[in-house]
């Protein structure tokens, strides 16, 4: 099966070709990226307008481009996926009816993917993994721990209450004058030299029984500690990086770690249990060390795919179409809507339905 991906939820255009075998495998025959970072580097978020506006001037080449790459062309491909939500609604549009603008022309079917299931399932694309699994996603929109059951059988374990941890990461650095995005330059300040041990910073809800996160209190936190040194030196934004980014391996340490524990005494069975992490957060060094020494500790096989594959991207996409398609979920129909919310779990889509 050849799939042709989409995606457009966010500040990325991309679109991707990949093949899967009859035995599950598969490759990447193309994929291309195009980072909006310079668009919104300016105003130090993504700005939903200008990202529109970005993909729809981009997303067609992108397309002809991962064809071109793959050396193959409509004709060759089975299905096209394409991420219908959850993200900013203007560039689900764009992606989703480019996706349907093809599927209608060329006579083929068309999969409506939630981009969550995309980073869900990469791990299986990189790594072959076999179902059940544990994914931590943390990115600059998710901090999810979601349970893999199987193709389009999630259960969210734990959420953030409040901020992302790529969120937290972004704010914290406008909050000391470092640039966008913040994860990369907090984590190269932190690098010079930084005292992790200085500064005390909170670690919310560790301890609690769920398995939820909660950052906002860290950018606070980090606010009063910066505004109790004016004037701010560089070695005091380094030791702030450094305590910042020890708060949250405990955190991460305490949560994960516990819904490592909740894994092994619901799957026995299982006897080589693996997390995977997904998302821009897991280019960090100190969260990649605190969660592979966690899996060791706990006998879990620890999976990072492949950065490019981490962030987003089309691969992970166009693999969960293939997925689904192989699996014998049905195919969208073109009436499908782009859903700027759309939790993985059915049971969290249950509650949406009933209005709660
Ligand atoms: P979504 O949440 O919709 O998947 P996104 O664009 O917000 O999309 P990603 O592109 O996966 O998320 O990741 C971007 C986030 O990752 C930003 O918040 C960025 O600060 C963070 N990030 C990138 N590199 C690092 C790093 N080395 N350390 C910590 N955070 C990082
Ligand atoms: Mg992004
Ligand atoms: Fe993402």
């Amino acid at each position: 099966l050849r799939i042709l991906g989409i995606e457009t939820s966010c500040d990325e255009t991309a679109a991707s070709v990949v093949l899967r075998d009859e035995e599950g495998g598969g490759r990447i025959l193309g994929d291309v990226v195009l980072s909006q970072l310079e668009e919104h580097s300016a105003y130090g978020g993504v700005v939903p307008e200008i990202a529109a506006r970005a993909h729809v001037e981009a997303l067609d080449t992108l397309i002809e481009e991962a064809l071109l790459r793959a050396g193959v062309t409509l004709k060759d491909i089975d299905a096209i996926a394409a991420t219908s939500g959850p993200g900013l609604i203007g560039g689900l549009i764009v992606g989703l009816m480019t996706g349907k603008a093809i599927a209608r022309a060329t006579g083929k079917p068309l999969y409506a993917v939630n981009h969550l299931e995309g980073h869900a399932l990469t791990a299986r694309l990189t790594d072959g993994l076999s179902f059940p699994y544990l994914m931590l996603l943390v990115s600059g929109g998710h901090t999810q721990l979601i349970l893999v059951k199987g193709v389009g059988d999630y259960e969210r374990w734990g959420t953030t209450i409040d901020d992302a941890l790529g969120e937290a990461f972004d704010k914290t650095a406008k909050l000391l004058g470092l640039p966008y995005p913040g994860g990369p330059a907090v984590e190269r300040a932190a690098a010079r030299n930084g005292n992790p041990e200085r500064f005390d910073f909170p670690r919310p809800l560790v301890g609690d029984a769920r398995l939820d996160f909660s950052f906002s209190g860290l950018k606070t936190a980090v606010r009063q500690a910066a505004q109790s040194l004016e004037p701010v030196t560089e070695q005091d934004i380094a030791d702030i990086c450094a305590s910042f980014q020890r708060a949250i391996a405990r955190t991460l340490k305490d949560r994960v770690g516990r819904g490592l524990k909740r894994f092994t005494g619901e799957y026995q069975s299982v006897d080589r249990p693996a997390l995977v992490v997904a998302g821009g957060v897991a280019a960090n060094q100190t969260l990649r060390q605190t969660l592979q020494s966690l899996c060791d500790g706990q006998g879990f096989r620890f999976v990072a795919p492949p950065l490019q594959l981490c962030t987003d991207n089309a691969a992970m996409i166009a693999w969960a179409g293939a997925e689904r398609l192989a699996a014998g979920l049905p195919a969208d129909g073109l009436n499908v809507a782009p859903r700027s919310r759309w939790p993985l779990d059915s049971e969290a889509q249950a509650l949406i339905g009933s209005g709660k």
